[in-house]
């Protein structure tokens, strides 16, 4: 189509024609001013490994997220027809004069965006359609009632099998009538007789009809009319097939053959003995149809296997897998503890009509049961505990209702919102009884490749599941349905294994990947299409990897790239820069200080750029220096945790030595976030009294009064409201506030501190309620925002802005950066601090108005980090972090190693989970988790001082660390 802009606008399908006749050989940018970008002119190469790199705040993002993938994303939207654009959101232009050479661009980012809670690893991946369409069409099929396999055949199949038989089998063919149901079925035998049948087997016993016992209406039965009774020889075939025929339609689709062995005929005969139990019955059917139970199994489709499609997901759990139900272990939480103790609490909470009720029916069983407390006490407790929470059997007449019975029906008729919510805090997520969290309808759960339903094979780790599709071998037909599927199911599975992901289950949902395994999972799928001539965009995707498999990753990335395409990532990784073909340094410095190419070019030729700082840490001419000394660990002063057995975690007894700098290290999925961010962190969050999620099992932690409080510092936003900003996030806000009301014009107008805020009404510019812009909606085109026309983008009203304090008024604060800030507030000193420890961590060039929500995660986790740094503490303070240098480069790193060492100096314990070596080399004492990635890890290796962990050859975060400890 016809591009309005001839400069820049190239549809994806021109561009795909251009990456094929490469009349391009660069993505080449003019003029790009998005956000910091300093009016950047760069060309990118085409076709090779291309990385990004840079301080924090640098512009990095800016560049490849905002101004390259949004053009991208823009020119395909464009190539579309004006009908197919009406209904897709339209993209903004970003501020770029040209971009030139664009391919097709797909970025693989770690912000799971809007996830699909029933998205899991498989299905991400599109293994799980092709694992859809195997069961579908070469699975095994049993009946889900019964177990019986099910094989759909047709009577001349059948009749084979029959005739396969040795010669003198006597043959009894029957059409199963009734099977198993409760009833005198008089309609049922007349209907046999009608048909001119004269023999039935009712309950296993042959009979005449005409003699049939009475049959007992309350009891089941089972009725097979006979059809035909054979010996197996040369000519019955005609006759077989017949009596089949009959057989199959009296018997709706399934006949039963009755035979026996002529040798054991023989050999009861001779021995005088009977031949009753010596007769085989088998099963056949004509439909897909279970002759046992009648259960209709002729749609195995694709779709039955989908638990995002009515026809395949579990109709009880929807296909979660899992339901929103009062959890057990919440409301009896210390079950089998000593009866005394563990009679108190489950009424905690509960209404007192609730708890006469079923304290009163409780006592009685209590007292009934009470002999049994010597006997087996611990299955005594349990029974206790079992008939406390679901109740005891329908039959009793004086019955004991469950407390899970008398909570549900509490919380369905309860109106008062407080003790609604007060229910609702013993609620969890269950698995779903129905499927077993399969997900699946039962049906689905019949089919079986290789002895596996699609359940279990998802249930395999990676690793496992890949030995699995290895030993899958067809013959034949099948081989050529069961080959392409295969393949691209074990391309996937070996991409996954590349990338160090090999331990997590098939089935694992999405949304309990950190990021950097998400991104990894979705490149996955990426490279399983096979796609050439295309742009990868990727954010960090070296994050959560062990140096181990950072070379794996590598590889992987350098396989799209011989494909045909162009990778650009953007990352901090020293391994992944000296990769690279291509290496692209933004800075000089962050925000209004960065924005600009300092350097571009083969990694030797960035090095060598002595204007490149990223350069100077690449050739070693500036490096982050390993501590001339280490603080002692005192193993009397700490933390224990013991009896962890969260996810793969193998019994773990851990002891933090407080008062030090801890790097928890370990391959990618050793179980470093399950005995930290799972266990460690809640538990010891509630044992101090505060709010945290139900930490994961654990045998018991101690040590807790050797601290007064536990922060976790993560890089999540500050708030996704754009009226919050680094000003308010850390107090400043309120005590400049404060310093405007204490003014003297401010006194004389009667202005209180409130009158200087943009969030409430008084002094803010009603117009644009304190946001300085107007969204201005326009039908077709973007919405777009403008200054307020009133304030003209200062927020406050002209009232409010006549307040000066030192020459500036509020608006003007709010536009003033960090450094100059400082000086500005020298004379209050409790300003000054927080201003100052914001600076320390490296964010002075940030404006102290600028939206919390444009702050990208390692500038509010430095937001963070200086708001405690700021705080008057006690230096008994536990900090945990979770890969802190996450978006930081080297110099970045360095910075953020001072602020941490700072809170350690003063006393604090502050443990990050870390697969930076730099972090780790510059901690007083590690604790190294593994040997592997799931099943094969959950285990501390190793725990003491990083030249301790050096010195071990066999350990795998020692070999990496060694060479940066060598002076
Ligand atoms: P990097 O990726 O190098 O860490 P970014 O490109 O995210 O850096 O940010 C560059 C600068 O632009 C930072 O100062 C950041 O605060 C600012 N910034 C980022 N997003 C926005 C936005 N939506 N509006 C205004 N400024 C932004
Ligand atoms: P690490 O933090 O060292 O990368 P994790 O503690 O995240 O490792 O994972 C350890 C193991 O536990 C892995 O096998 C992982 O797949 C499994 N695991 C972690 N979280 C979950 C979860 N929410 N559900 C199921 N398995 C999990
Ligand atoms: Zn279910
Ligand atoms: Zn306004």
């Amino acid at each position: 189509m016809p591009s309005q802009n001839s400069s820049s606008s190239i549809s994806t399908g021109e561009a795909l024609a251009l990456a094929a006749g490469s009349e391009y050989s660069a993505i080449s940018i003019r003029g790009a001013r998005t956000h910091n970008l300093q009016n950047v002119d760069l060309d990118i190469p085409h076709g090779k490994l291309v990385v990004i790199t840079g301080p924090s705040g640098s512009g990095k993002s800016s560049l490849a997220f905002d101004t390259v993938y949004a053009e991208g994303q823009r020119q395909y939207i464009e190539s579309l027809s004006v009908y197919s654009r009406q209904f897709l959101t339209q993209l903004q232009r970003p501020d770029v004069d040209s971009i030139d050479g664009l391919q097709p661009t797909i970025c693989i980012d770690q912000r799971p965006g809007n996830q699909n809670p029933r998205s899991t690893v498989a299905t991400n991946t599109e293994i799980y359609d092709y694992l859809r369409l195997l069961m579908a069409r070469l699975g095994d099929v049993s009946c889900h009632q019964c177990g019986e396999p099910v094989r759909h055949q047709s009577l001349d199949q059948i009749q084979e099998a029959l005739l396969s038989l040795a010669e003198g089998t006597k043959l009894l063919i029957l059409a199963p009538i009734v099977r198993g149901r409760k009833g005198q079925h008089a309609e049922a035998l007349a209907t046999v007789r009608k048909a001119g049948l004269v023999r039935a087997r009712i309950d296993g016993q042959l009979c005449e009809l005409d003699a049939a016992p009475q049959l007992d209406a309350r009891k089941a039965h089972t009725i097979e009319a006979v059809v035909d009774r054979i010996v197996v020889r040369p000519g019955v075939n005609s006759r077989l097939a017949e009596s089949l025929q009959l057989a199959a339609r009296h018997g709706d689709g399934a006949l039963v053959a009755c035979y026996l062995d002529p040798e054991q005929e023989k050999q009861a005969r001779t021995t005088g003995t009977t031949t009753e139990g010596l007769w085989t019955d088998r099963l056949f059917s004509t439909k897909y149809a279970c002759p046992n139970c009648q259960v209709n199994l002729a749609e195995i489709e694709p779709r039955t296997f989908s638990f995002n499609s009515p026809y395949g997901a579990c109709p009880k759990c929807e296909g979660l897998g899992h339901l929103n139900q009062f959890d057990p272990d919440l409301v009896v939480p210390i079950r089998g503890l000593s009866l005394a103790s563990g009679v108190v609490a489950p009424w905690a909470g509960l209404r007192s009509a609730t708890v006469k009720k079923s304290r009163a029916s409780l006592e009685a069983f209590l007292t009934e049961h009470d002999k049994a407390k010597d006997a087996n006490w611990s299955d005594f407790t349990e029974s206790f505990f079992t008939q406390l929470l679901y109740g005891e059997p329908a039959e009793k007449t004086d019955r004991f209702v469950g407390l899970m019975t008398l909570l549900e029906q509490e919380l369905a008729t309860a109106t008062d919102e407080a003790r609604r919510e007060q229910l609702e805090a013993y609620r969890g997520q269950i698995s779903c009884q129905e499927c077993g969290g399969s997900r699946l309808r039962r049906e689905a759960l019949g089919v079986r490749v290789a002895g596996k339903t699609i359940h279990e094979i998802t249930q395999q780790s990676i690793y496992a599941a890949a030995a699995f599709f290895q030993g899958l071998h067809y013959a034949g037909h099948d081989q050529q349905i069961a080959k392409p599927i295969l393949q691209e199911i074990r391309s996937r599975l070996g991409f996954l294994q590349q990338v160090g992901l090999g331990y997590l289950t098939l089935a694992r949902s999405s949304d309990s990947l950190s990021g950097g395994e998400f991104q990894r999972v979705r490149l996955a799928t990426g490279i399983g299409a096979g796609l050439a001539g295309i742009l990868y965009i990727l954010d960090e995707p070296s994050i959560g990897l062990h140096s181990r498999d950072n070379d794996r990753l590598i590889a992987a990335l350098r396989d799209l790239q011989t494909n045909g395409s162009t990778v650009l990532v953007v990352e901090h990784d020293e391994a992944m820069m000296h990769a690279a073909d291509w290496l692209i340094d933004i800075g000089p410095g962050a925000g209004s200080q960065g924005g600009k190419v300092i350097a571009a070019g083969t990694p030797a030729e960035v090095a060598a750029d002595p204007l490149s700082l990223t350069g100077a840490y690449l050739s070693g001419r500036q490096t982050i220096a390993v501590p001339t000394n280490r603080r002692t660990a005192d193993l009397a002063r700490a933390i224990t945790i013991a009896g962890c057995t969260a996810n793969n975690l193998q019994n773990v007894t851990a002891t933090i030595p407080l008062g030090l700098l801890i790097a928890v290290t370990g391959v990618s999925g050793s179980g470093k976030s399950s005995l930290i961010n799972e266990t460690l962190a809640p538990a010891l969050i509630r044992k101090l009294g505060g709010v945290a999620p139900k930490p994961a099992a654990h045998a018991s932690l101690v040590g807790t009064e050797l601290i007064d409080k536990v922060i976790e510092i993560d890089q999540r936003g500050l708030g996704r409201s754009p009226r919050s900003n680094a000003a308010t996030y850390t107090g400043l806000w309120d005590e400049i506030r404060k310093v405007f009301a204490t003014t003297k014009e401010a006194r004389q107008l009667g202005y209180a501190p409130n009158r200087f805020s943009f969030n409430v009404a008084g002094g803010r510019c009603e117009t644009c309620q304190g946001q300085g812009l107007q969204r201005i909606e326009m039908n077709f085109l973007p919405d777009i925002f403008v200054p307020c026309p009133t304030c003209s983008g200062q927020r406050f009203n002209a009232q409010t802005l006549q307040v000066l304090y030192r020459g500036k008024n509020i608006a003007e604060i709010l536009e003033m950066s960090i450094d100059e800030a400082v000086g500005f507030f020298e004379n209050f000193s409790h300003i000054e601090r927080t201003l100052v420890s914001l600076c320390d961590v490296g964010l002075g060039y940030l404006k102290l108005g600028q939206p919390s929500t444009t702050l990208s995660g390692g500038e509010a986790q430095r937001v963070k980090l200086a708001t405690e740094l700021a705080r008057a503490e006690t230096g008994r303070t536990f900090y945990l972090l979770d890969e802190p240098t996450t978006g930081l480069h080297f110099d970045d790193i360095r910075l953020l190693l001072g602020v941490l060492q700072k809170l350690v100096d003063r006393g604090n314990t502050v443990l990050v989970i870390e697969h930076n070596l730099d972090v780790i080399k510059s901690a007083d004492w590690l604790i190294d988790l593994g040997p592997d990635g799931g099943d094969g890890g959950g285990q501390i290796m190793f725990a003491g001082t990083p030249e301790q962990l050096a010195s071990l050859p066999e350990n795998l975060t020692g070999k990496f660390l060694k060479p940066l400890l060598k002076h």
